[in-house]
């Protein structure tokens, strides 16, 4: 049996505030953590990944990019889950708000990121 998310939530939802002050409240930084959590978990899953590999993908291919989504989505969901989501694994600094909202599996800001976090060569 797996600990109850709640004390990450709480957590998150408090550096998110710390992080991008004037930004959110208690309420909406916890609601946005929430919709977070819910998100990676369907992805983590594998839920509606398969929708963004494009239709020219090989089937082998589109597999392995829907294990490799879902693998992303699995960590960033451990670190909003242990109250860390809206820091950098690498560095502690913060990751931006608007990258958090276009990837929603980051979990390195945009220095310390990799130039290609998705690979995405099976969809040439
Ligand atoms: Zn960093």
């Amino acid at each position: 049996m797996s600990p109850a998310p709640t004390d990450g939530v709480n957590g998150s939802a408090a550096a998110l505030m710390t992080a991008h002050p004037g930004r959110f409240d208690e309420l909406s930084a916890t609601a946005w953590v929430e919709e977070r959590l819910a998100l990676l978990t369907e992805r983590a899953a594998g839920g509606d990944v398969r929708l963004s590999v494009s239709s020219g993908c090989a089937a082998a291919g589109a597999a392995t990019h829907v294990r490799a989504q879902a693998q992303a989505a699995q960590r960033a969901l451990a670190r909003w889950c242990a109250g860390t989501g809206p820091q950098c694994e690498a560095c502690d600094g913060v990751i931006a708000l608007d990258r958090l909202e276009s990837l929603v599996a980051a979990v390195r800001c945009a220095s310390c990121a990799p130039r290609t976090p998705v690979d995405t060569r099976w969809c040439r």
